[in-house]
């Protein structure tokens, strides 16, 4: 075999549509499993619609492997072909959007207006005069003009809504050069072009390529936000309570000498009850922006509950006190409020929990005597007979 074949003829058909389904079937398994995991119908469409694609390619296979060409199996490639660029940019659309009736109406009426002017392959010979190999070429342009107009209505209208722009008009680009070198080839040109009939077989992998991207980095993206979110507060950006607890069980369990700061803001219900819960909320990001900062180098912070604020310092050269004094201070300062603060040093054979109760009872002490303080736990003495 001559390996320019490789590129350009029968054989490249398969070659490159083998390449585009494994491909495909990445993105089918990437996209079933967001499906399985979220129950969402968009991932739920963009898996049916990468499975149809994958029967397209395989019928391209079966098509180009047998020397039947049937009429009617041309005829299913060429209006697979635009089926499955509607369908595929629907699934990546909606990986980005919600799913309206609106788009959904839109997608469909798509979908039938290919289905209607792909009848024109039948009706050619009614209306263009010419010999028979002249009329199977014309068969199809009605298609492919309106693939030409999807390929620009989803590079100017659809890319905007995408969240991956640049990336996505790449791979549109791409597809709008591998349909031109198509159309020179079937309209244009006497006998095919080896350069053009090369890019019309390869662009596509890139382009296939190019949208498991995509939807890579989209799973990505949506997996890290499921679990930032499942570990932070949505008003203050710290660490949920969970997460901080287990934090905390992580060090005591390995006996690492940290201690854990508790502060609470005084007076908070009177604020917003005079000035508002707006106001309030404002204050409490602001006391949670001073403590997350103080605590970025020395260890974690999170929120305990309303407007208790907690510091798992891990740094053993920090001095606690001193931390914790200089958050107070800060606060009285920045955030129109102040705190006080309690915290304790983890001691042989105690637990997480009991940890954070005692930094949790200092600054119950330093709220008994008078607020806006720092106290450290100490433990009872043991009653000397
Ligand atoms: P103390 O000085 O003894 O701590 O008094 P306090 O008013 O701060 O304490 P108390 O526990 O009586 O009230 C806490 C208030 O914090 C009650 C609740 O309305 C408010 N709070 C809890 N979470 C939030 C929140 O996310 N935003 C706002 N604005 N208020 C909150
Ligand atoms: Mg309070
Ligand atoms: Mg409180």
């Amino acid at each position: 075999m001559n390996p320019s074949e490789l590129f350009t003829g029968t054989i490249s058909h398969i070659y490159s549509a083998s390449l585009i389904i494994m491909i495909l079937i990445l993105m089918f398994i990437m996209s079933l499993s967001l499906f399985l995991n979220r129950r969402k119908k968009a991932y739920f469409s963009l898996t049916i619609s990468l499975f149809i694609v994958i029967f397209q390619y395989a019928l391209v296979i079966t098509v180009e492997a047998s020397t039947l060409h049937s009429a009617l199996s041309e005829y299913l490639v060429s209006f697979l072909k635009v089926l499955s660029f509607i369908l595929v940019n629907m699934g990546i659309y909606q990986l980005y959007n919600p799913s309206r009736m609106k788009q959904f109406l839109l997608f469909y009426g798509s979908v039938f207006l290919a289905f209607v002017i792909s009848l024109l392959h039948f009706s050619v010979n009614n209306w263009f005069e010419g010999t028979q190999s002249q009329i199977e070429q014309m068969q199809d342009l009605g298609l492919d003009l309106y693939l030409l107009i999807l390929v620009f209505i989803c590079y100017f209208v659809v890319a905007n809504r995408i969240g991956q722009t640049q990336k996505y008009r790449l791979g549109l680009t791409l597809y709008f050069f591998m349909h031109i070198s198509h159309f020179i080839n079937t309209y244009f040109l006497d006998s095919e072009s080896r350069v053009f009939s090369g890019i019309a077989n390869f662009l596509p992998v890139a382009y296939y390529a190019i949208l498991f991207i995509i939807l890579f980095e989209r799973v990505v993206e949506l997996l890290q936000t499921s679990y930032t979110n499942s570990i932070t507060d949505g008003l203050t950006g710290l660490y949920n309570r969970r997460y901080f607890v287990s934090r905390v069980n992580q060090y005591v369990s390995n006996s690492v000498a940290v201690s854990v700061i508790f502060a609470d803001i005084d007076n908070f219900k009177k604020l917003n009850d005079t000035k508002g819960h707006q106001k309030g909320d404002e204050a409490l990001q602001q006391v949670a922006t001073i403590m997350k900062e103080a605590a970025e180098e020395f260890g974690v912070c999170g929120r305990y509950g309303g407007e208790e604020l907690v510091i798992l310092v891990t740094d053993p050269e920090t001095v606690t006190g001193e931390l914790a004094e200089e958050i107070r201070k800060r606060v009285e300062k920045e955030a129109g409020v102040t705190i006080s603060v309690g915290y304790s040093k983890l001691q042989p054979g105690i637990t997480a929990e009991q940890l954070i109760k005692q930094a949790d009872d200092a600054m119950y002490k330093a709220k008994s005597t008078g607020k806006n303080k720092v106290v450290k736990y100490i433990r009872p003495q043991s009653i000397q007979l």
